[in-house]
């Protein structure tokens, strides 16, 4: 397959449409291959512009996402950047692209392994990858022009902001569950910075000295200004390991992005697959006229005290229809009733045989046919369908009345 055009198109749809305008950062991601990032088997998932899986309950950041990271951090081909939180690499085998060296810290041994090899086998020389708590930093490597944080912290761990250098930018998810902002300080002097808010964001927690502590089954906040027990989601099955759940374990792992991939991926499966059959099962009714116009559903008889109507239920928009009104032997004149929603569905194109009169009382039009006590007497009123839809009529016999729905399709 040809990986270079589905790039190109990601940039295209997640990236540069959604406003992403440096030429530095698409280039870069028409460049790295994203699909050499996520795990076997989630290859075909690599260009949607969602976080995915990578294993220790981590996540490969959604395109669109480290796109915006990297465009705020303003990159330049001369730039030191650091990434707390390889992850994948992917986000750091961006920046390797676009600055001369890249930094890179993960907690997890096994995913900075991973990392490592991948730059390896791409021939990405220009990334250094360590294995440590990134909340602190990387002092001998410091001072950088800037630092992109791609797990959410407490709040801005100190270490971070002394080691950007002058005019340096530091981009950073703080806050935790739905209430994390996405924000950038530029470093304006010694001691000071610039701080803005770039929105509204989902990320997977900090998790150390500087940042929150993985005690299960939540994370708990080390920075005095927050409280000590921070009730959030568990950050990840790996992190909350080890016994009793609190009463806010109903909440699944929530990786950065929107939704867990693959919990999402199985329920829009479970929709598709119901859609299908009942799809199919419409098509076979259909094919086998069971659903139209003279099918087997497509009449109903209704009974009343005085005898019994079949009634078409189903029918097409300007078809000819009838409907047969069956009345019990009596020895007193017959009356069969309909109201004028009746016409509005049914034309009345003739009667058979013929009634004796007609009149019209209460908003109601009545037939009058001939009494007949040696038996039951069949008339057949010869019909044409109306206006197409679902309508409602009432018809009577006698005294009693029943109203009954007919579907015509147009
Ligand atoms: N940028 C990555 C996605 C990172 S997900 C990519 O493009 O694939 C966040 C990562 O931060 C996770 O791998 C998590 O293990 C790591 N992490 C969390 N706390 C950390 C810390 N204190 N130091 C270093 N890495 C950390």
């Amino acid at each position: 397959m040809d990986m270079t055009r589905i790039r190109d198109r990601m940039v295209e749809h997640h990236v540069t449409r959604r406003g992403i305008r440096d030429p530095g950062v698409t280039e870069a991601m028409r460049t790295v291959p994203r699909e050499k990032f996520v795990p076997p088997g989630s290859e075909e998932f690599a260009y949607e512009d969602a976080p995915l899986s990578i294993g220790e309950g981590q996540t490969i950041s959604q395109p669109f996402i480290v796109a915006l990271m990297l465009e705020k951090a303003d990159l330049d081909a001369g730039d030191t950047v650091l990434e707390v939180g390889t992850g994948s690499g992917y986000a750091s085998a961006l920046m390797s692209r676009i600055a001369r060296r890249v930094y890179s810290i993960e907690r997890h041994e096994r995913l900075a392994l991973e990392a490592k090899e991948r730059f390896e086998k791409l021939g990405y020389r220009n990334i250094d990858v360590r294995v440590g708590d990134g909340s602190k930093g990387w002092a001998e490597a410091a001072p950088f022009d800037a630092i992109i944080v791609s797990a959410s912290a407490p709040e801005v761990p100190t270490a971070l902001k002394e080691q950007l250098g002058l005019g340096g930018r530091l981009i950073i998810p703080v806050g935790r569950g739905e209430g994390q902002r996405l924000k950038r300080l530029t470093r304006t002097g010694a001691t000071a910075f610039e701080e803005e808010d770039l929105g509204g964001v989902r990320f997977v927690p900090l998790i150390g000295e500087d940042a929150w502590t993985a005690t299960h089954p939540m994370y708990t906040a080390t920075a005095p200004s927050l409280p000590k027990t921070v009730a959030s989601e568990p950050s990840s099955p790996q992190d909350t390991q080890g016994g009793g759940m609190g009463k806010i374990d109903k909440l699944p792992t929530l990786p950065e992005g929107v939704l867990d991939h693959s919990e999402f991926q199985q329920r829009f499966w479970a929709v598709q697959r119901i859609s299908w059959i009942v799809f199919t099962l419409l098509l076979v009714t259909c094919l086998l006229g069971l659903l139209g116009r003279g099918g087997p559903f497509s009449r109903q008889t209704l009974q009343l005290p005085d005898g019994s109507v079949d009634f078409p239920i189903i029918s097409r928009w300007n078809a000819p229809e009838d409907m047969t009104v069956t009345f019990t032997p009596s020895s007193e004149d017959r009356v069969f009733t309909i109201d004028p929603a009746f016409l509005q569905t049914f034309s009345i194109q003739g009667v058979d045989p013929p009634q004796k009169a007609t009149f019209t009382r209460a908003g109601r039009i009545g037939y009058v046919f001939p009494a007949d006590p040696a038996g039951p007497t069949q008339i057949v009123f010869r019909l044409q369908t109306q206006l197409p839809g679902r309508l409602r009529a009432t018809i009577g016999m006698g005294g009693e009345t029943r109203t009954q729905s007919t579907f015509i399709f147009p």
